[in-house]
């Protein structure tokens, strides 16, 4: 019977200390963070991705903007406006919700953003910097994943870490913060052969790919740490890719779905959006 490490709780303190971080910056600098999130198109997911980030920066006292661009924009547009932002002084974090339209390049628009600006850790320097293990703006969802596992006081050091997925923006990001804290990384992904055997020797577990119940309690080392950052939609209700109620009976602490990575990506991109805020006004 595990622990549930609850991304709904740990994000609601990471809020509100963001919030009193905020209350400080605004009577030192007397401005306060501001995000400026570009959403193209009409996708009913993301759109909500980007009204919760909205309304969480409000909550925390910050400035949000939502820009709705149509579908319709050209690359040449969306990185003209890019580059106002950049030179904007009022803006210090800017967010282009992923995916963007196909006739858009999205390494060009991921490039475009001024290092300093980019909260979603996506930019080549900050991507850079979790490879080298040098200052950098995080991934959020990473982040987040780090924060949840720090948050079961259990060490990392030495032990065996699977991660399931490999994609830049969470898969890769989260083995080499796993690295960087000395645990022994494995990534797993979609042509991986023995991925059982290897489940079963990882302490930690995270499981980033998108499958529903694709691990379930059999793959599972008794007592293991279980990072579920999977979003799927099965018959209308949120799933993860863990067998939940299944493993959470093998597991020492494990994350659900809903209620788990997810707040915790927003959590960490507040705290991201103050690191740019710094980077920028504390010269
Ligand atoms: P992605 O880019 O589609 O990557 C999925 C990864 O899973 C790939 O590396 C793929 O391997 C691997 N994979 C696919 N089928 C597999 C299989 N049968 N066995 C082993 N590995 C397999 O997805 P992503 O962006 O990393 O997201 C992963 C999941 O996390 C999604 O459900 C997404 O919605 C969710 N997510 C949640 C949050 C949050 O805040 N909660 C944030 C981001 C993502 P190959 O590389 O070989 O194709």
């Amino acid at each position: 019977m595990s622990n549930i490490i609850s991304g709904k709780e740990l994000s609601k303190t990471i809020r509100q200390e963001v919030k009193e971080e905020v209350a400080k910056l605004k009577e030192k600098f007397n401005k306060v963070p501001h995000l400026v999130v570009i959403i193209i198109g009409e996708d009913p997911a993301s759109l909500s991705y980007v009204k919760a980030k909205e309304r969480a920066c409000l909550r925390a006292g910050m400035k949000s903007t939502l820009m709705r661009k149509e579908e319709s924009i050209t690359e040449e547009e969306l990185l003209n406006l890019i580059h106002e932002l950049n030179n904007d002084d009022d803006v210090h974090g800017i967010l282009v919700q992923l995916p963007v339209p196909g006739h858009i390049d999205d390494n060009k628009v991921i490039n475009a953003i001024k290092q300093e600006k980019d909260v979603d850790g996506f930019h080549p320097l900050n991507v850079a910097s979790v490879h080298l293990g040098t200052p950098g703006i995080l991934p959020a969802t990473p982040k987040g994943i780090m924060t949840m596992l720090k948050s079961t006081n259990t060490e990392i050091k030495g032990k065996n870490a699977l991660v399931i997925g490999r994609s830049n923006i969470v898969g890769k990001p989260v083995a080499m913060l796993l690295l960087k804290e000395h645990a022994t990384v494995t990534i797993a992904h979609s042509r991986t052969q023995n991925m059982k055997e290897l489940a079963l020797q990882a302490d930690i577990l995270v499981a980033a790919v998108g499958r529903p119940n694709m691990v379930t309690a059999d793959m599972v080392k008794e007592g293991a740490i279980v990072i579920d950052v999977g979003v799927n939609r099965v018959d209308d209700k949120l799933v993860g890719d863990v067998d939940f109620e299944a493993v959470k009976e093998k597991a020492s602490f494990i994350t659900p779905v809903p209620g788990g990575v997810g707040p915790m990506t927003i959590a960490s991109l507040l705290q991201n959006t103050i690191e740019c805020f710094l980077m920028i006004e504390d010269k």
